[in-house]
């Protein structure tokens, strides 16, 4: 991470009430605007002709990168600068790639499994991320892959999993070193190499090496479910925290809606919108849900932070020129957001507001004690 003004201004004439305090030979009117600009990366070091030789080595250290950052046709993998996603986030999520031996003689079997391999969640299509091909052809395949040669020549550093007291070990001390030292000898990503052929064995071990701390996993056998699991695991693992994950904000249409379909609202949370999209499909009848920008919020923390207000419910609603595409005219809001009925009321002149469910499973039932139209 790099320094910020403050850690930069500390070394600057201004602090030390030196002679040369804001001098604007850097071009900047202080030593402070100086600071700033340079902790953003948006001037150079050289234009402050008072920048000490230990200021210049700490900028140095602090843009150094902890691990390197590798491509395999694209995928990257590496690049990490933290031990904990909470400190700031993980760059690139663990890549799963396959060894594909083409001597072997079920090799074409297994290609076209990974090929055909493909899992979506919260919004998120998930595939291998490469195959590694050994022998000696080299099928056509449009799944991303390399030769094995390509792989150990790489920069990658590869621990073979003999048991996982070692690796485990091995793998902490590797980014623990990297991130606290940044030298160059553990700067290289890792990618664990899985010996063993026991699914609920790798499957134990593997998540451990996902949260720690391993770039790149390499397996001998493809299995859809080991692969489904793990997946599911790295997504959440690798979520920025501070990025909520969000859904297109627009009119969702469920069961072929029409001018007289129920209508829900919700916000932008992915969580939330598929929450409520669930129980959308499988209701009896069909139904339109309103989605609302809210920066990936979830209802009541939007509503909190003003993200969902009725001004941006009716310029949704006007967005997508809803008023005039149905005749039912009661839209269904979360019952988190009673308080705000009247409000909406208000705002929204075309429509009736009636307050939903607090959770989404109950909206089967809500829909079943509605009264009929
Ligand atoms: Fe301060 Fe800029 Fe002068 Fe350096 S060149 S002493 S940063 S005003």
């Amino acid at each position: 991470m790099g320094l910020s003004a403050l850690q930069i201004f500390k070394y600057l004439p201004a602090a030390k009430k030196a002679e040369n305090t804001n001098c604007k030979k850097c071009g900047c009117q202080t030593c402070m605007a100086y600071a700033m600009k340079l902790s953003k990366a948006q001037t150079e070091i050289s234009l402050c002709p008072f920048i000490s030789e230990e200021l210049k080595n700490l900028l140095e250290y602090s843009v150094k990168q902890p691990q390197k950052t590798i491509e395999f046709n694209g995928l990257k993998i590496g690049g990490e600068n933290v031990l904990y996603r909470h400190e700031k986030t993980f760059i690139n999520k663990t890549a799963f790639a396959v060894l594909i031996d083409t001597e072997n003689p079920d090799w074409e079997e297994k290609l076209h499994r990974i090929e055909n391999f493909e899992i979506k969640r919260v919004n998120e299509l998930m595939k291998v991320d490469l195959v590694i091909f050994k022998g000696n052809s080299i099928p056509d395949t449009k799944i991303n892959h390399i030769t094995y040669d390509e792989f150990i020549n790489s920069e990658i550093k590869v621990i073979r999993d003999e048991n996982f007291t070692d690796t485990s070990k091995e793998l902490i001390d590797l980014r623990t070193n990297a991130v606290n030292t940044k030298d160059e000898k553990y700067s290289s990503p890792v990618c664990v190499f899985f010996n063993s052929k026991n699914n609920e064995d790798i499957c134990a071990k593997a998540a451990f090496y996902i949260c720690k701390y391993a770039n790149m996993l390499l397996f001998e056998e493809f299995d859809e479910a080991l692969f489904s699991t793990l997946m599911t695991l790295r997504q959440n693992i690798f979520t920025d925290p501070q990025k909520p994950l969000q859904v297109e904000s627009k009119i969702y249409e469920f069961n072929n809606p029409d001018e007289n379909s129920l209508i829900f609202m919700t916000t932008n949370f992915a969580l939330t919108f598929f929450a409520v999209a669930n129980e959308l499909e499988s209701l009896p009848v069909p139904s339109y849900l309103i989605v609302t920008p809210a920066d990936g919020m979830s209802v009541l923390t939007a509503w909190s932070a003003e993200k969902f207000t009725a001004k941006m419910v009716a310029k949704t609603l006007k967005k997508w020129d809803f008023a005039s595409r149905v005749k039912n005219h009661k839209i269904i809001i979360p019952g988190l957001l009673a308080h705000m009925k009247g409000e909406l009321e208000e705002e929204i002149k075309d429509f009736e507001i009636v307050v939903g469910t607090i959770d989404a499973y109950a909206i089967s039932d809500f829909v079943k004690n509605l009264p009929k139209a």
